[in-house]
């Protein structure tokens, strides 16, 4: 199976790409992730990738497109993989294409996640994910402990930088002027499935499920 997740920050992407991989035993290729990692360990990329992902900016796509080519040609993607966060611009979304033609494989499905902006904005300042385990959490809904430690493994629970509302009105704004415009591109393809975001976790993998033929 080879899936592209799509939608605005918050929307459950990473959430659902998450469940999805451990379903179908396939990897989750979240660029952002990619991108969170250089920066911790202080790469190159992660250099050039900051400033970009401090102020909620796209980082140019011959980097990204470069990142792309090098994970989906490698051993692990050989048998499928989901896609969070790529593409993000038309430019992207032609450079795939590419890609796929020499590797000799075939895209599935799109599935865009819609979710309205206040409960965006509501979910990505109660966002908080595990610095060991990479678990994400919402306050609103999820049991923290006083100590701020992961339910899960233990570890320390912190905020994204970017998940703050000045970063936050930047992000949707750089999705609806640059990002948004994909899924045209994948609509004419006839690839595109639409899922409403809203409701329990669980529910919206069945949805997502659903609409492209899969039991749950
Ligand atoms: P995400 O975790 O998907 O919300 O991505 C966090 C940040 O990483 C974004 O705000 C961008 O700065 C950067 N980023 C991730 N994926 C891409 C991409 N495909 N193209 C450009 N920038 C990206």
């Amino acid at each position: 199976m080879r899936l592209i997740l799509f939608g605005p920050p918050g929307v459950g992407k990473g959430t659902q790409a998450q469940i999805l991989s451990e379903k179908f035993n396939i990897p989750h290729i979240s660029t952002g992730d990619m991108l969170r990692e250089a920066v911790k360990n202080q790469t190159e990329l992660g250099l050039k990738a900051k400033s970009y992902m401090d102020k909620g900016e796209l980082v140019p796509d011959d980097v990204m497109i470069g990142i792309i080519k090098e994970v989906l040609s490698s051993e692990k993607c050989k048998d499928g993989f989901i896609l969070d966060g790529f593409p993000r611009t038309i430019a992207q979304a032609e450079a795939l294409d590419k890609i796929f033609n020499e590797l000799n494989i075939k895209l599935d499905f799109v599935i865009s996640i819609e979710v309205n902006d206040e409960e965006i904005i509501k979910r990505l300042t109660n966002r908080r994910v595990c610095r060991n385990c990479g678990a994400v959490f919402n306050l609103l809904i999820d049991r923290i402990p006083n100590d701020n430690k992961c339910p899960r493994c233990g570890g320390e629970l912190y905020q994204r930088s970017d998940d703050n509302p000045e970063v936050i009105k930047n992000r949707l704004k750089v999705y609806r002027e640059s990002t948004q415009i994909v899924l045209d591109y994948y609509a004419k393809k006839g690839i595109l499935k639409t899922i409403n975001g809203i409701g329990e976790i669980s529910q919206i993998t069945k949805k997502i499920l659903e609409s492209i033929g899969v039991e749950a």
